[in-house]
């Protein structure tokens, strides 16, 4: 029997991939995103508290309505936004759910959604499985932020869908008020939507601070914006997240939210209710925390051959490997694990087409010890 998949050009993904490879190699794995720390002791016990209280049986569709007005309460006091609990929040099996979700749920066979490239590879193919077509606009290099010329000429009466990711995977670059402002003007007058990928709203580094889509009037009537609890508490395993929009939008993203998870995890969702009303100032610490990451992993490899230009955001630091070697990135990632024992994701796998750059991107989010057990081996290239 032959099956004919919809996905035909779709391998397994390079996070999976590299994690396998680093595993086999023994590498040290800074490729997938992932944090080497535990969630607060404080939430654990929430959560465990109420697999104990007979939380274990299916949330509702939306998600537990105490976390959903946690969430309000949030999404008010940092921004300054007010957001109906009901209406237009809902938790999804984390970020990436909330992203196929709303692709599907407005994306028409022949529709168009700009992707900025390099771009998180979930977006494509969800596009793709929608039956819309990718429309690829790169982001300027080496600063990757939006070239609004380009990406003005790319809109059509076809665009269903702008894509936008700040702080960007993998480059950590960050959106400011004045692009919300210029996306907000070029799409002003038509039916184009946006999806802003927000999921690393808290790791903001040097004073800067994030700006949400739900910042700017305009786009906030029309974004889906979607956030992650994995990130900010160092869960990315619990799988669970959020996304914001109006009423109407909501509604045609439950409509395929319901069919995919139908809910989302009981008792943690009660567990981080339970947190986020104890614990208000988590947020603010984790700039801080993960801005100590940053650092320590640059001064670690000042003095070798690679060039870092400090990431504004994410907990992602990309790595100039131009010095060392003219390979391609995916070549270079190759011979880094194999001979060098340190694991890395190639950007090209964030592009449709290579940019011109040979850029790695290295997770910092690791202890003291796997931090300088990496730097040790990459000062040996
Ligand atoms: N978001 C994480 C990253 O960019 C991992 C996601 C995944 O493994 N699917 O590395």
């Amino acid at each position: 029997m032959q099956i004919r998949s919809k996905l035909p050009n779709v391998g397994t993904t390079i996070f999976t991939v590299i994690s396998r490879l680093a595993a086999e190699k023994g590498a040290v794995n800074l490729g997938q995103g992932f944090p080497d720390f535990e969630p607060p002791d404080e939430l654990l016990d929430r959560v465990a508290h109420h697999l104990r209280a007979r939380h274990n049986q299916y949330a509702p569709m939306a998600g537990v309505p105490a976390l959903l007005e946690q969430i309000a309460f949030k999404i008010d006091r940092l921004h300054g936004v007010q957001v109906d609990p009901q209406a237009e929040i809902t938790v999804s099996a984390g970020g990436t759910e909330a992203i196929f979700c709303a692709i599907q749920a407005v994306v028409h066979p022949g529709d168009e959604v700009i992707l900025l490239d390099p771009c998180f590879d979930c977006y494509a193919p969800t596009v793709e499985l929608a039956g819309g077509t990718v429309v690829r606009v790169p982001l300027t290099m080496p600063d990757f932020r939006i070239d609004f010329e380009r990406l003005g000429a790319a809109l059509s009466p076809r665009t269903r869908l702008v894509v936008i990711n700040t702080p960007h995977n993998p480059s950590g670059a960050l959106a400011d008020a004045d692009d919300w402002a210029r996306i907000g003007s070029l799409l002003h007058g038509t039916d184009t939507l946006v999806l802003s990928d927000e999921v690393y709203e808290h790791l903001v580094f040097d004073g800067r601070s994030h700006v949400s889509a739900l910042s700017n009037e305009s786009l906030r009537s029309r974004a889906f914006v979607v956030f992650s609890f994995g990130k900010v508490f160092n869960a990315t395993g619990w799988k669970i997240g959020y996304c914001v929009a109006p009423p109407e939008m909501t509604a045609a993203l439950r409509k395929v939210h319901q069919f995919v998870t139908f809910s989302v995890s009981t008792p943690v969702q009660h567990g981080l209710a339970d947190y986020l009303e104890s614990s208000p100032e988590f947020f603010g610490l984790l700039s801080d925390f993960y801005q100590a990451r940053r650092d320590k992993f640059i001064r670690l490899l000042a003095g070798s051959r690679f060039t870092l230009t400090p990431s504004h955001g994410t907990y992602f630091q990309l790595v100039d490997y131009s010095a060392v070697s003219q390979a391609s990135d995916i070549e270079f990632c190759r011979e880094l694990v194999d001979h060098h024992g340190v694991a890395a994701i190639p950007v090209s796998h964030f592009c449709e087409t290579p940019p011109d750059c040979r850029l790695l991107r290295f997770c910092f989010a690791k202890s003291d010890a796997t931090l300088e057990t990496a730097a040790e081996r990459l000062h040996a290239v």
